[in-house]
């Protein structure tokens, strides 16, 4: 594997929650985390709604401070830099978000929205703008007559793609995909994912796909992180995690993806009840409350971190 371009070590981000008049609580939405992405890879993170991933990947940008941990992106903590520094840095690590319809501005033509970072990291000439703009476009399969358009005009792929050309723009290393495909219609997700990973190969991006379904991070991720309740409880290398899952919980969500043969018999493995408030994560090992398996020590004895070999870890007492 080649050097790491993002670590990050043993972060923990925690937000105030109000529990009642005069009372707060806190939400652990990351609670220990060490995870690194390597120059060039892909490293899937996947799990439920609410289970810490995009905050994981904000955090990972400098986006949020942490509570405590620290990231460092290409051997840099990113923590303790300057304001400028940071900013200089922002150009290598940009961010494509879920939503195509929400992220980006109405009132922006689509050239001005894809040639931003160039005009905030002062990468280009204002009469170059259209050139590079139009050039970015062509590179997520739109061409230069969309550039004085406005995003209403465009469907949700269309949209996606252009929130894809800005992320681009500033000819970032390292990019978190936060769920990029999950507020699209099933006939243009397949697009967009074939669309990320020839970028990602022509390109050498590392990359962080956040996704809440094991399916959509499948093919171009070259390993897999589970994500529960704010931890990482398994990750391998992507074919290890589908063929085989050591978590229970990991065996769950894939007992979920749809099987395309319906003669084909599939394994149903229930999740019990929803994902706990991360304001109040269970004792022990925090998927005990849901867990088919779960047995003696599951409820108060957390389970240490074991090394299955070729990269494969799990946090789980069937497997210590
Ligand atoms: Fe289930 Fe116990 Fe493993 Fe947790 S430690 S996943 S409760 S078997």
């Amino acid at each position: 594997m080649n050097e790491p371009i993002l670590t990050i070590d043993n972060l923990f981000k925690t937000f105030p929650v109000k529990a009642g008049p005069g009372r707060t609580m806190h939400a652990r939405a990351v609670d220990g985390v060490s995870l690194t992405v390597a120059q060039g890879e892909v490293v899937g993170l996947v799990g439920e709604s609410g289970c810490g991933k995009s905050t994981l990947g904000r955090l990972a940008l400098g986006l949020l401070p942490p509570t405590s941990g620290k990231v460092f992106f290409q051997g840099r903590d990113i923590g303790a830099l300057a304001k400028e520094d940071l900013r200089m840095l922002r150009r290598e690590m940009q961010i494509i978000f879920q939503d195509p319809f929400a992220s980006l501005n109405p009132r922006m033509r689509v050239r001005d929205i894809v040639t931003e970072p160039l005009v905030i990291h002062k990468l280009a000439e204002s009469r170059e703008l259209d050139e590079r703009g139009a050039a970015i476009l062509a590179k997520v399969g739109l061409g230069a007559d969309t550039l004085m358009r406005y995003p209403h005009e465009f469907s949700g792929g269309q949209r996606q793609r252009i929130g894809i050309a800005r992320a681009l723009a500033s000819g970032p290393s390292f990019i978190v995909a936060d769920e990029p495909v999950s507020a699209l219609d099933v006939s243009v997700q397949a697009q967009i994912i074939n669309l990320l990973a020839d970028l990602q190969k022509d390109l050498g991006l590392s990359l962080l796909f956040i996704a809440h379904d094991l399916n959509v991070v499948r093919h171009f991720s070259d390993r897999v992180a589970v994500m529960y309740l704010g931890r990482i409880v398994e990750i391998a290398p992507a074919e290890e995690i589908y063929t085989n899952p050591s978590h229970p919980y990991t065996e769950a969500l894939l007992a979920d993806i749809p099987v395309p043969d319906p003669t084909a018999k599939k394994k149903h493995i229930l999740l019990k009840g929803d994902i706990p408030s991360p304001t109040q994560v269970p004792t022990g090992c925090r998927f005990h409350t849901r867990c088919i398996h779960r047995f003696e020590p599951c409820d108060t004895v957390v389970p240490r971190t074991t090394d299955l070999g070729n990269g494969h870890f799990v946090d789980c007492h069937l497997r210590g």
